[in-house]
């Protein structure tokens, strides 16, 4: 075991965004081949997914807290897209979905598992914050994933996805930026979602899809890739809802990012006004989130945030010690809300 972490610090000490296959296990490696291009190979699944109630059971039981306090420590170093802290994120998320009895969404071949490869960056602090800005050698990728997971409804050609994306900074400088906010916040309420939606039973009319998608950071390449090559018909997708970073600020106070006001939009308004808080839409001003791959492609889809969502963003400071609690429920009662009015 020393050896092994030994060798993914040497790696990641080197600044190499390079996946150790060996290391990793097969199905993530396989995915991740896929996406570069290699002749896809049949997909081992790890044994999380054998279906039982106790399975089911143990994750229905997980709160959003859990899945934050999972992604955000030391072991998923960060989950820069590209190593093997997002290798071992998008394991996790894929047992969370298996064990969830989801319908696997992404490429045939891989299950839950979308692959596509991700350009070269390099880290840049802008303000005191870490950011990614393009690096050299741009023909020289490296695999990544997103992940797909979806509650069949009534009509399965109608489409409600529900994303996160689960990718950060990584390690930079010896320090690991955990992002418990940006964007575990997210994925942890997008699961809740799902587990209270499955705890009740009851069969949407409308799909609901859950996505996960990396290399958010580097320039929204993992939504892109898959509104490009994606794994169903993009026109059966009847809107977006993507949060990110959620958890901070004052209690009840949320921002919504859009191109305008479309039906996604709509539902949050109301989803925030029944649960006695306000999304208010506000103008991007330079930042943005997953929601414009799908904007592009003339989907309607919103990003929903802590309206406070910059307040120590893209620091070693985005720690669970940012979050409150009593944010992350009322966000995921928003987003549970939105999706009832969209999907049920
Ligand atoms: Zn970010």
């Amino acid at each position: 075991m020393q050896t092994r972490r030994a060798f993914i610090k040497t790696l990641l000490g080197l600044g190499a965004i390079i996946l150790p296959w060996s290391l990793l296990p097969a199905w993530v490696g396989e995915a991740l081949k896929n996406g570069l291009g290699h002749p896809p190979v049949d997909l081992v699944m790890p044994p999380t997914t054998k279906l039982s109630n106790a399975n089911k059971a143990e994750s229905l039981s997980r709160s959003a807290m859990d899945d934050i306090l999972t992604l955000s420590g030391s072991e998923m170093q960060g989950r820069k897209a590209g190593t093997v802290g997002e290798a071992k994120a998008a394991e996790y998320l894929a047992s969370q979905l298996s064990m969830l009895g989801l319908k696997p969404m992404g490429d045939p071949k891989t299950g839950f598992a979308q692959g596509f490869t991700i350009p070269p960056v390099i880290e840049v602090r802008v303000n005191g914050r870490l950011t990614f800005r393009p690096g050299e050698n741009r023909s020289l990728r490296t695999p990544s994933v997103n992940l797909l997971g979806g509650l069949m409804g009534e009509n399965q050609q109608e489409v409600i996805l529900l994303s996160a994306h689960f990718d950060h900074l990584g390690i930079f400088e010896g320090r690991i930026y955990p992002g418990a906010n940006d964007n575990a916040s997210g994925v942890g309420c997008v699961l809740d979602v799902m587990r209270r939606i499955l705890r009740e039973g009851k069969t949407p009319k409308r799909t609901i899809v859950l996505a996960f998608w990396s290399a958010e950071e580097m320039g929204f390449v993992g939504s892109e890739a898959f509104v490009r090559s994606s794994s169903f018909p993009l026109h059966q997708i009847q809107a977006v809802l993507n949060a990110d970073t959620v958890g901070n600020g004052m209690i009840g106070d949320f921002a919504l990012w859009a191109d305008g006001v479309n039906v996604a939009v709509k539902a949050i308004r109301q989803a925030a006004a029944e649960a006695g808080a306000s999304a208010l839409l506000t103008p991007p001003a330079g930042h943005n989130s997953d929601s414009v791959s799908f904007a592009a492609a003339n989907i309607p889809a919103v990003t929903f945030m802590a309206r406070d969502w910059l307040y120590k963003n893209h620091t070693t400071d985005d720690t669970t010690a940012l979050l409150k609690p009593e944010q992350i429920n009322l966000a995921t009662d928003i987003l549970y809300r939105a999706v009832r009015l969209l999907a049920f």
